[in-house]
């Protein structure tokens, strides 16, 4: 009976074949790099390849139905994505993964160890003390310092404000449930994550308290004394304020110095939210940006935005290391032999994740391949060419900045003269330019303006495709 079985049913072996796996994995390897070396070269080939919704559905679901082997699968896949290779590509604020990375992300799925515990993930662990040791020490922090890594900027900026919730609100919430009003402060700027964390934490609209901003996008620090009060007034609780390190439409920094003495004076948990622009601290030219962050209490960056990483890596940085383990303190036997020891090896007790992906992986082998310094030369080149593509624009009397761009984020319009509606011009002019696959850029509102929002991701990029991109504009602009 069991001869039988083993001979009839050869489906696992087949499935997890060595050599099946090497065939297979040469051909997509070889389709992937084919695929890099044209878009980087052919300009003819779209960034994307835009279909509305229902069409794009309706070729997966006859494509889930029909025998297709799985090369074409890979293919159809690539062909239907959009393009971050493609130095055409100037759009939202994810990376354009280094090789290296990709392949590191090829050898965290093998491996798949899952992080949480030691054991599994030994390595992985390690490598994410090494990873975020060094990310501390270029932010200026000191040895009491400690970071961990995790899936996403969104969720780091969760944890951060449970740590701080954690350490300045005198109830145990964690414990006993929310017995205050309790709110916390940030720059009108802020990034849609940071609004809902705090309504995870259960603050509610009142308990978050929004500054408004100056003219160039920034938080107006001098009305920081004026809101506590106010808040306090009312019999708010006031625990956190975050700062804004490249806000996300403009990419504006805040002012760190200030509101790191506002906190300290108040005895408030500073927060940084630095999941885009914080990736300066590896930058000589562009540190002085974040003057003043390695004072704030916690800070997110996200390796996945300026730093070449494919998603989903941010690193969560706490100034008192001790805060990490405290934000989820709870016991969980079957893990852990000693639910309360601060070991650095069990990942889950510093992380919301329970499995974690070997995401460290991806980022060491980027930096053992090209060196430590190529985080920084990435965030040097991708600020030195957003704002040449600003001087490019400047130049065009038919064209506006919105402000001059601190960051790599550029946002423009097009207004040639005697146009009635030029929020409507914009729109028209950005859904085309999509539409025909010659580049991707995306748009924004800001003060009910409409902007046509680059932001320069691919080093690749050049001036010459800038320069194509504007002439693009106006010839659309003036249909
Ligand atoms: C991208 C971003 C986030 C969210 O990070 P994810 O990794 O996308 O979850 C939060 N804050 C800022 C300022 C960002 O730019």
């Amino acid at each position: 009976m069991e001869t039988i079985m083993k001979q009839e049913d050869k489906t696992f072996e087949k499935i997890y074949d060595a050599k099946n796996f090497r065939n297979m994995g040469h051909e997509i390897i070889d389709l992937l790099a084919d695929h890099l070396h044209k878009v980087q070269t052919d300009m003819t080939q779209p960034v994307y390849p835009y279909r509305s919704p229902e069409e794009e559905l309706s070729f997966w679901q006859n494509d889930f139905v029909s025998e297709t082997d799985t090369l074409t699968t890979f293919k159809n896949i690539i062909k239907h994505s959009m393009q971050l290779q493609h130095p055409r590509y100037i759009g939202h604020q994810t990376a354009v993964p280094a090789p290296v990375s990709i392949l590191g992300g090829l050898l965290s799925n093998f491996l798949n160890n899952g992080t949480g515990v030691y054991e599994m993930g030994a390595s992985s662990n390690a490598m994410e003390k090494v990873i975020t040791d060094f990310t501390a020490k270029s932010i200026g922090y000191d040895s009491f310092s400690s970071g961990l890594l995790t899936s996403g900027g969104s969720l780091a900026n969760l944890t951060a404000l449970l740590a701080a919730r954690k350490a300045k609100v005198p109830n145990d919430v964690w414990q006993k449930g929310n017995q205050n009003k309790l709110a916390l402060i940030v720059s009108e700027e802020a990034h849609y994550s940071i609004d809902r964390a705090a309504r995870i934490l259960g603050l509610g609209d009142e308990g978050i308290i929004k500054i408004p901003i100056n003219k160039d996008f920034k938080i107006r620090t001098e009305l920081l004394n004026e809101y506590l009060d106010a808040a306090r007034d009312k019999g708010l609780y006031v625990f956190a304020v975050i700062g804004c390190a490249g806000s996300t439409a403009t990419g504006s920094y805040d002012d760190l110095e200030g509101m790191a003495d506002f906190c300290q004076k108040q005895n408030l948990w500073f927060h940084v939210d630095g999941a885009h622009g914080g990736a300066v601290v590896f930058s000589k030219k562009y540190k002085k940006l974040v003057k003043g962050m390695h004072r704030a209490d916690s800070i997110i960056i996200d390796y996945h935005k300026l730093l070449m990483t494919p998603s989903l890596v941010t690193g969560l940085l706490f100034k008192n290391g001790s805060n990490i383990y405290k934000t989820f303190a709870q016991k969980a036997q079957y893990l852990w032999d000693a639910p309360d020891s601060q070991d650095w090896y069990n990942s889950a007790k510093r992380t919301f994740e329970c499995t974690k992906s070997l995401m460290s992986a991806k980022i060491y082998v980027l930096l053992k391949a090209h060196g430590l310094d190529v985080f920084e030369k990435n965030v040097d080149r991708l600020y030195e060419s957003a704002h040449k593509l600003a001087e490019l624009i400047s130049g065009r009397s038919n064209f506006e900045l919105a402000i001059q761009p601190e960051s790599n984020i550029v946002n423009f319009r097009f207004i040639p003269k005697n146009t009635q509606n030029v929020n409507d011009l914009n729109s028209f002019i950005r859904k085309n330019l999509i539409e025909s696959g010659k580049f991707y850029i995306v748009q924004t509102m800001i003060n009910d303006t409409r902007y046509l929002r680059c932001t320069v991701m691919n080093p690749l990029t050049s001036t010459k495709d800038f320069v194509d991109l504007l002439d693009e504009i106006e010839i659309i602009g003036s249909r």
